[in-house]
């Protein structure tokens, strides 16, 4: 499954590791603002996979399995090669921020414009440079700023390797969700490059507990296309099955929210989830969920008004 060579980067040799850094734009100095890459190659010929974290500047997570994965990776024993870049979004993380310096957002720029935004250079270097010629990807994010995931896979299951990349990961929870216009996964799946993104905890942290969780759905992706041989690392089970549909649970009313499930639960139609209760004190409603279903993640700041997202669920579960 080898489509071609990735670009532009300065590599390593068969059988090295190196860690390095691509010059994408200047900063307000006019230095160079440079992304840094791991670059694992095999001594071996074979897959080649890249792996990106914080696209969002403030979702760490994956940034720290990229650093246990760039450790128990052996470039004498692995086939094949992968880019693994542990912060996508330079600009963004510089300010702890989600967004690019200009309030955009990196995952809606996608394949990006070397002629354009500031953003959209960034997203065709990181294209050009890691993403082309590559046999798969793996995108790996936190929740937004005051909401925690339950780890889970979205990416576009209509998409026959995208499903086998999705199945071999076999997250504890997997969607049907094939992205919006301009991101990563929906615009590389587009022109046959199968991305999958892994969603887990928060933003701003460093959550040991779901990391654990990604390392192996990652370790079992590269066992799958025989890039590693691994005994300790178990298959994906035999059974695995994915949500067709994902939507919010969004408060009716004004007031402070208090979660009784958590993300992760099954749940039925018409169970309770939570409340709003007053400022007062006094229980203003329930918050009903209408159908059977799964929770994928929540809102974790109490303060809420109409509209605001309270729980992020899944519906109608099938085979993959
Ligand atoms: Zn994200």
């Amino acid at each position: 499954m080898s489509l071609g060579t990735f670009h532009e980067i300065s590599g390593a040799k068969p059988g090295e590791t190196v860690r390095r850094w691509l010059p994408v734009n200047e900063d307000y100095f006019g230095f160079p603002q440079k992304v840094p890459y791991i670059h694992i190659r095999g001594v071996e010929k074979g897959t080649k996979g890249v792996i990106f974290a914080a696209v969002h500047g403030d979702e760490l997570n994956g940034t720290r399995m990229i650093f246990e994965l760039a450790e128990i990776l052996d470039p004498q024993k692995l086939r094949g090669e992968l880019l693994l870049l542990p912060i996508t979004n330079v600009p963004a993380f510089f300010f702890q921020s989600r967004y690019l310096p200009d309030r955009r957002d990196l995952n809606r720029l996608f394949p990006g414009d070397d002629e354009g935004s500031e953003g959209s250079r960034l997203a065709s270097r990181l294209w050009h440079s890691f993403l082309e010629g590559a046999d798969f990807g793996l995108d790996l994010h936190s929740a937004s700023y005051n909401r925690w995931n339950f780890p889970h896979i979205r990416g576009n299951m209509r998409s026959e390797r995208v499903r086998f990349i999705a199945r071999a990961f076999s997250a504890p929870i997997i969607i049907h969700s094939q992205g919006v216009a301009g991101s990563l996964r929906r615009e590389a799946t587009k022109r046959n490059i199968p991305v999958i993104l892994f969603e887990a905890g928060q933003a701003n942290r460093f959550e040991g507990d779901v990391g654990q969780i990604g390392l192996m759905g990652i370790l079992r992706v590269l066992k799958r296309l025989e890039m590693i041989d691994n005994g300790t690392i178990p298959d994906e089970p035999d059974r695995v099955t994915y949500f067709k549909r994902s939507s919010w649970l969004r408060a009716q009313k004004g007031g402070l929210f208090l979660p009784q499930a958590q993300p992760g639960d099954r749940v039925k139609a018409g169970e309770i989830l939570g409340e709003i209760r007053s400022v007062l004190g006094e229980k203003l409603c329930d918050i009903v969920v209408e159908r059977e279903g799964r929770i994928l993640g929540f809102n974790l700041h109490p303060q809420v008004i109409p509209g605001r997202a309270l729980y992020h669920l899944c519906y109608d579960e099938a085979e993959l």
